[in-house]
């Protein structure tokens, strides 16, 4: 079946006697047993909830992927994953990632006996000299908010080669748009917040694999761990999926304008964006997705337009962190999604006071460039 059939019809087959189409949401922290020695497929929802379930199974339904955990956020999800390592394990990531994650291997591994090291480009990483006790490989493609481009099926190639797990978050792509599993990842993960909710009303995360051996680990940490999924998230998680591939679609129609109009103005510099034929990462993100997302950045013209002007001139585009709801949003990096970066590290990259980060909702994308259109005329120095 297609992906956009999946979406409707994937999932767990519904257990009501009554006809509904949705699947129901289970509110039961724990569940009764037939009699003494006699187990049933749910006994307490930190382990596993029907309406979880559910959402677990369409997630993998779409992703074509074996196992697959909800998690409360995101975060939650990269947690998961990155309990995985071993105390003295060492992680590869690329330089520009989520904030979240980055706070994560800069704040929280150290205390917990973990290493990192920055990646500026996997194209041309030796993985045969990735330091001692390197364990594996975490990375976003397109990358967050540069938007550069990893070949997964490389890495993965060569760095199994030298014994590495791979862990693909794969957020602004969705399964609908790149799969990491098929192109070798290990692992895939999602803040499920963003295009797979795609509402800006929950936050979830999943994470999915193919091998027993790392969902059995995942299983044991999640219910120990507890991160969970809830219900009535799980339900508004599966609504959005429902509707994903249909969103998705607008969302990168809406991205594509948006670009074409930024390349076009005098107000934007470089604007990063695979769908631009002039784009570094264009062939690759042709190659290894079938689309561009709708994410967009750009580098502001500070020298002849205001950015406090253009900012407060913008109404459809909501002044604010996250992406991937049915709402325009922008928002500037280096001070509201990657403020704990170093300053320097963040100059090093990039992630510029200038940069700004669009995610293209689904409003009607005339109306989203005559705004922005607006907002720069109103910010040009005279
Ligand atoms: C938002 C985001 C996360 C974190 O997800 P939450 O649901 O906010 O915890 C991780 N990775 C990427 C790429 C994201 O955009």
């Amino acid at each position: 079946m297609h992906y956009e059939t999946i979406a409707i019809h994937g999932g767990l087959k519904n257990d009501s006697e009554k006809g509904a189409v949705n699947y129901p949401i289970y509110l039961s922290s724990t569940f009764t047993q037939p009699t003494l020695g006699e187990f049933q497929d749910y006994a307490y929802s930190r382990g596993a909830n029907p309406t979880r379930a559910n959402a677990e199974k369409l997630a993998a339904d779409l992703e074509g992927a074996r196992y697959a955990f909800a998690t409360a956020s995101g975060m939650a999800a990269t947690s998961l994953v990155f309990e995985l390592l071993r105390s003295n394990d060492r992680v590869l990531i690329n330089d520009n990632v989520y904030g979240g994650t980055w706070r994560f291997v800069s704040q929280l591994f150290e205390k917990r006996g973990l290493h990192y090291d920055i990646v500026r480009d996997f194209a041309s990483y030796d993985f045969s000299q990735a330091p001692k006790d390197t364990a594996m490989v975490f990375l976003e493609t397109p990358s967050n908010p540069l938007l550069e481009v990893t070949d997964i099926a490389d890495v993965a190639r060569r760095a199994h080669e030298a014994g590495l797990l791979v862990v693909v978050d794969n957020t602004f792509m969705t399964s609908w748009l790149q799969k990491p599993l098929d192109l070798g990842a290990d692992i895939v993960v999602y803040s499920a917040t963003k295009y797979y909710a795609g509402h800006s009303d929950i936050l979830a995360g999943l994470v999915l694999t193919n091998e027993r051996t790392i969902a059995d680990r995942l299983s044991l940490f999640s219910n120990t761990l507890g991160g969970i999924l809830s219900p009535q998230d799980a339900f508004l998680l599966v609504r959005g999926m429902k509707t994903l591939p249909v969103r998705m679609q607008r969302h990168q129609e809406n991205a594509q304008k948006i670009a074409e109009f930024l390349q076009s103005h005098p107000g934007a510099r470089t604007v990063h964006y695979t769908g631009l034929p002039t784009d570094p990462g264009h062939e690759l993100q042709n190659r290894q997705a079938s689309g561009h997302g709708g994410v967009v950045s750009f580098v502001f013209n500070s020298e002849d337009y205001d950015l406090k002007t253009f900012v407060d001139h913008l109404d459809l585009f909501g002044f604010a962190v996250s992406l991937g709801g049915v709402e325009s949003l922008i928002c500037q990096p280096a001070t509201m999604t990657h403020e704990s970066y170093d300053p320097k590290l963040q100059q090093e990259i990039g992630i510029v006071p200038d940069l700004l980060r669009i995610s293209a909702g689904l409003e009607n994308p005339e109306d989203l460039i005559s705004e922005l259109n607006t907002a720069f005329e109103a910010a040009r120095r005279h």
